[in-house]
């Protein structure tokens, strides 16, 4: 048998590791969610009653922390991560580079008598100092100052990770300079839910709520690859990049549709099986599995939680998702666009803002509720289309370049999809017609026998970037190897200063002067209502955001269409951007200049790496199997395919050279967003030449000779 053929044998061979017990979850105590984590439950049995409720209100209510509390928390912590086995413990941080860090540290302790004894203070569980050079800040730390400092988040519990010879506890912490800046993900989403927390009680009071904490919550929906390890170990590209930089389309791609909510084959679902549980010992609330459209593409999705723990979870979610697949013998890819001219992956953030009893972005079945809906929508509608811009440089990455904009992923002009019952709504309101009423008229249709239907089915629009989807808005252009946690950032913060904008109308109007009486709040919300939505309005589509009337359309309404990642980045900085961010204390303007900085020097460097695999690859690997496969045919007397094969030969080392040539390091120019230009226009571009011709020859070499596993073993043999 060829070594292509006995290669894809041994990838399909698996047998279960029956590494899961099941047991009869009547009984009480089998469940295993958060066995793994120092949550609630854990910390009112180990923690003395005060320094319990401290804690609590700490977690629940925002209150700063006492610090004389952290030594009673990090004993009993200790001990229960002593009990389950954990011999070190972590500072789990988020830095720039948008993945999670760790540096271990043993409890234990040599003593003089030569044995060694556990500790843990509450300094060492409040603060750490890891060597902060090692990852990006932007310029923000001097070379000469390299300390920075990670901070425990009490309000995202500790948990701990196994491994087949140990386990260690994680802290979940937040990671900042010497000087106070933020150098990590985690900070700024703090400050960006503190500061919706704010607008929006300042809202709740006006509909004449009592103050009470508002929280935003994310539930995101993860779409990831899973091929058999073998071909991916014979994958120098993905290995290096996460992407395949070759391969000719399979003869069996997508067209047939039959992949999307099939059957989930046995070794994927053993694999989902495991990495389920795995997260439900780490609390991580997993909810819905299913296969994805394209062959081998899955998603897996939690019940939603406030943005803080839910993107703590999501980070896990990924680590846990990749380090299981291995169990299986199996890669799990999270790069956007693994494989060219299949879809990519992206993950859908669903969104909304929640008291402890309501949701507000819940049309709710009362006229009061229903106005502070509208309300609550009005405000994002507002904010998505002034910020339009700023939402979409959240989400660029040079993975998502491949993906934005392309048919299968949303388009890369920001708008908002509302479904029609709702844009009804809105219309007539902006037509004159009083909110209370186009809202009930509207909202509360309820037909007689029908059991009453969730206002969520139906309405979908697949290729819309941001969808009201019954009672939360799905950001849906996040990329699968995102953290969510820029992208809520801003969310949280454009819309918290949409809130305040609208509040400030509304005060006014109910306010009256001396010699007009105020409104009433539902006159003034239907004023107010109508004027933003007359202004906002223009971001509202409900069409086919793939076709090029949109893209016509949408440059008509003024809406920007930012195609690529160093057309959007600067969106990270400008002056409305700026404006918002200090405005509501979640990024100062060095803050912003620092990840515009971090995000320009990863898109440039990602590329870099693309351009080197790729050029060794053509060189090393494609290019000698195109010349033997010509040794093959003149050997046979075959002139006619000889001389095709050198004329694909020349080319092939021409691309290679070009290529090679427009990468070395004295053609890129200097200054960084130049650079990230050059990347993208240049040497993107040879990259797809040398791809192009590669691409035929896979075509053309005979198949034994040919040294990368192809696209039709890697999606289809499982
Ligand atoms: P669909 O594929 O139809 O969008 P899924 O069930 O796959 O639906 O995912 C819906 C996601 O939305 C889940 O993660 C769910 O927890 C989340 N979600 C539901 N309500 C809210 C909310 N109020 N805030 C944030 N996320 C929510
Ligand atoms: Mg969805």
């Amino acid at each position: 048998m060829p070594r292509v053929r006995g290669t894809n044998v041994a990838a399909a061979q698996w047998s279960p590791n029956g590494s899961i017990t099941f047991g009869d979850l009547t009984i009480p105590g089998t469940s295993i969610y958060g066995s793994n984590v120092f949550g609630p439950d854990e910390q009112r049995q180990r923690l003395p009653k005060t320094i319990f409720r401290q804690l609590q209100a700490t977690i629940d209510r925002g209150e700063p922390l006492d610090s004389g509390l952290a030594d009673a928390v990090a004993l009993a912590m200790k001990d229960w991560a002593l009990e389950r086995g954990a011999t070190h413990y972590t500072h789990w941080f988020q830095p720039l580079t948008g993945s999670t860090a760790e540096k271990h540290d043993s409890f234990y302790g040599p003593v003089g008598d030569g044995t060694s004894i556990a500790q843990f203070s509450g300094k060492e569980l409040i603060r750490g100092e890891p060597d902060a050079s090692s990852f990006p800040s932007g310029g923000i730390r001097a070379t000469f100052e390299a300390r920075g400092y990670t901070a425990w988040d009490p309000t995202s519990p500790a948990f701990i990770m196994e491994n087949p010879n140990g386990a260690y506890l994680c802290i979940p912490t937040a990671f900042a300079s010497w000087t106070g800046e933020a150098l990590d993900t985690k900070i700024p989403l703090l400050r960006s839910m503190a500061a919706l927390d704010k607008s929006a009680q300042r809202a709740l009071v006006l509909f004449g709520d009592a103050p009470q904490r508002v929280y935003t919550t994310i539930g995101p929906e993860q779409e990831y690859f899973l091929i058999d390890e073998q071909f991916y170990f014979e994958r120098p590209d993905l290995i290096a990049t996460g992407r395949t930089l070759f391969g000719a389309k399979p003869a069996k791609g997508q067209q047939l549709d039959d992949h999307y909510f099939g059957s989930i084959p046995e070794r994927v679902l053993a694999y989902m099986l495991e990495i389920e549980r795995e997260l439900a010992k780490l609390g991580v609330p997993v909810k819905t599995r299913h296969n994805e459209v394209a062959p081998g593409q899955y998603e897996i999705a939690p019940i939603f939680e406030n943005s803080n723990v839910g993107t703590d979870h999501q980070l896990l979610s990924m680590q846990v998702m990749q380090a299981v697949a291995r169990r299986y013998g199996m890669v799990c890819l999270l790069h956007e666009k693994p494989f060219a001219g299949v879809n990519g992956s992206g993950k859908h953030n669903n969104w909304s803002m929640s008291t402890d009893d309501a949701n507000l972005l819940d049309p709710g079945d009362s006229p009061h509720d229903n106005l502070q809906f509208l309300f609550f929508a009005t405000a994002v509608i507002r904010a998505v289309d002034k910020h339009q811009g700023l939402l979409r440089a959240s989400i660029a990455s040079a993975g998502q370049d491949h993906r934005l904009g392309a048919n299968e992923a949303p388009p890369a002009i920001i708008s908002i999809f509302l479904g029609k019952e709702l844009e009804s709504v809105f219309t007539s309101i902006a037509a004159g017609e009083p909110a209370e009423s186009a809202a009930r008229e509207v909202m509360n249709l309820k037909a007689g026998v029908l059991p009453e239907l969730p206002k969520d089915t139906g309405d979908r629009n697949r290729t819309s970037p941001f969808a009201f989807t019954g009672n939360r808005f799905e950001f849906r252009a996040l990329g699968s190897n995102q953290s969510p946690s820029f992208a809520n950032t801003v969310l949280n913060t454009i819309v918290a200063e949409s809130i305040d904008s609208l509040c400030e109308d509304l005060e006014a109007k109910m306010a009256g002067t001396k010699k007009k009486p105020g409104k009433t709040l539902e006159d003034a919300l239907s004023e107010v209502i109508a004027a933003t939505y007359k202004s906002s309005g223009r971001v509202v589509f409900d069409g086919d955001g793939y076709s090029d009337e949109w893209h016509a359309e949408a440059a008509k309404r003024g809406l920007l269409n930012l195609k690529t990642t160093p057309d959007a980045l600067p969106q990270l900085v400008s002056e409305q951007t700026v404006g918002v961010f200090s405005n509501y204390g979640v990024l100062s303007d060095r803050e912003l200049h620092s990840r515009l900085e971090v995000a320009l020097e990863q898109y440039v460097i990602k590329l870099n790496i693309e351009a080197e695999t790729a050029a060794d690859i053509a060189a090393t690997m494609l290019l000698p199997a195109a010349a033997r496969h010509l040794a093959i045919l003149k050997g046979a007397g075959l002139t006619a395919l000889a001389k095709e094969c050198t004329t694909l030969i020349d080319q092939f080392t021409k691309a290679i050279k070009a290529l090679q040539t427009a990468n070395l390091d004295e053609n890129h120019p200097t200054d960084l967003a130049e650079e990230a230009a050059y990347m993208r226009d240049t040497v993107f571009a040879a990259m797809n030449d040398v791809r192009a011709v590669a691409d035929t020859l896979e075509r053309t070499v005979a198949d034994d000779l040919w040294p990368l596993p192809r696209y039709s073993e890697m999606l289809f043999i499982r």
